[in-house]
């Protein structure tokens, strides 16, 4: 092994961002997570830190670098505010999906993404179905040279402030996923209808229902071949997994530091919180399940950096990390005693948050199925 650490940039970027974070966003995340409304200002302080063109062609602004230095970026923006790391994790997989469009759309999109000019979603998810993705009932058909898309998507995250959106429709309803394909819609089109869902936690981002009446989209934003695009697009969104895990296990960092540093200062019976085992033995349990599930998710994005497959292990990412997350946070609450159940201080916010990021692009008996199914064989699938 020639190495078991990150490199001397990856670092750098490491710090920088930890800096920007600390002195431009985490300060008022706390204000912010109340507050249906997403800070755009910042997205875009963001987009000038590079967070949103990390691996994307330079020539649409963003930089040469690779996958591990995207999760260092979403880890960072995490600790400070779980809301906005949101927007790095979903822009590269936007990203890369926009590789499957003609030049000038790409052109037309890709810089103001980049720059956190405009926010963009992913819209897979319908009233009728969620995990069995290929039984959705929105149609887009063919018309010359548009297709008119009908149907309903629901739970978009960033779906109301977003300009874009990867909507998922079929192409041909006789078949279920070979029947998907993927288009980009901008959301201003007319027929399109949004309105927002009213949620526990992640209000900032939000997520949305929306509605396609009728929505005419030019042939050239369909996302690679008719039937194949859901395919070749999912492929893509890998990536959002292991991010997804690194969003949750940073959100669940800072909650550990926030107990530890509670548990220090705390007395009970005489002494500091932190020299009862029942505090201290929780609080290294958390820390060495966060450390586990942080170096998969950054083995995982090593190995998409060296071009291998990852498919199995970008699923554990998204499987493990919210899980392991969410039981650190809840045990952080607990070892702040009453003040932890208070608004007055982040971390019962930071459970509502990252509770939903157990189901989001796919819930843990989903991705226990994709583990199965690289581990067995697709002839052990259930259906
Ligand atoms: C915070 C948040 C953000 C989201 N953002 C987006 C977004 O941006 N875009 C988007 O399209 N969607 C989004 N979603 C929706 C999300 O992808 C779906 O919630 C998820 O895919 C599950 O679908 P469902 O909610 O319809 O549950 P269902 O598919 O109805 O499943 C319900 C329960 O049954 C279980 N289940 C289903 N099938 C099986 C099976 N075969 N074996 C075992 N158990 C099974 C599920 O794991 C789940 O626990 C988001 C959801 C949340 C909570």
């Amino acid at each position: 092994m020639a190495g078991f650490g990150f490199s001397e940039s990856q670092e750098m970027f490491r710090r920088q961002v930890r800096n920007f974070v600390q002195k431009e966003i985490a300060p008022d995340a706390r204000l912010r997570s109340k507050q249906d409304s997403y800070p755009m200002n910042l997205i875009r302080r963001m987009g000038e830190m590079g967070l949103m063109g990390i691996n994307q062609p330079e020539k649409y602004g963003g930089q040469p670098a690779d996958w591990v230095t995207l999760g260092i970026g979403v880890e960072e923006v995490a600790r400070g505010d779980f809301n906005l790391a949101i927007v790095p994790t979903l822009d590269a997989g936007f990203c890369l999906a926009f590789r499957l469009v003609p030049e000038d759309v790409q052109a037309e999109w890709l810089p103001r993404v980049i720059s956190g000019e405009i926010l963009a979603s992913v819209a897979t998810t319908e009233p009728g179905c969620g995990s069995d993705v290929g039984s959705m009932t929105t149609r887009a058909v063919r018309q010359g040279d548009y297709y008119i898309l009908n149907g309903e998507k629901t739970s978009i995250t960033v779906g109301m402030q977003s300009e874009a959106c990867i909507v998922f429709a079929k192409t041909d309803p006789t078949k279920k996923a070979r029947g998907v394909s993927a288009f980009l819609v901008p959301l201003n089109s007319p027929g399109v209808h949004r309105s927002r869902l009213p949620d526990m936690g992640c209000k900032p981002m939000g997520r949305c229902s929306i509605i396609l009446d009728n929505v005419k989209v030019p042939v050239k934003y369909r996302m690679g071949e008719e039937g194949k695009g859901f395919y070749v697009v999912m492929g893509q969104f890998d990536l959002i997994r292991i991010n997804l895990g690194l969003m949750a296990l940073g959100a669940a960092q800072t909650s550990m530091e926030d107990a530890i540093g509670y548990a220090k200062q705390r007395t009970a019976f005489g002494s500091p919180l932190a020299k009862y085992e029942g505090i201290s033995f929780k609080i290294a349990e958390h820390c060495t399940r966060i450390e586990a599930a942080r170096l998969l998710c950054y083995r995982t994005l090593w190995l998409r950096d060296q071009g291998q497959n990852h498919t199995k292990e970008s699923a554990m990412c998204k499987f493990l990390g919210p899980k392991v997350a969410v039981a650190a946070i809840h045990d952080a609450l607990l070892v702040h005693g009453h003040i932890g159940y208070s608004e007055e201080f982040p971390i019962e916010q930071r459970l509502r948050d990252v509770i939903g990021w157990e189901m989001a692009d796919g819930t843990a008996e989903i991705m226990k199925i994709v583990i199965s199914r690289e581990l067995m064989g697709r002839e052990f699938l259930p259906y």
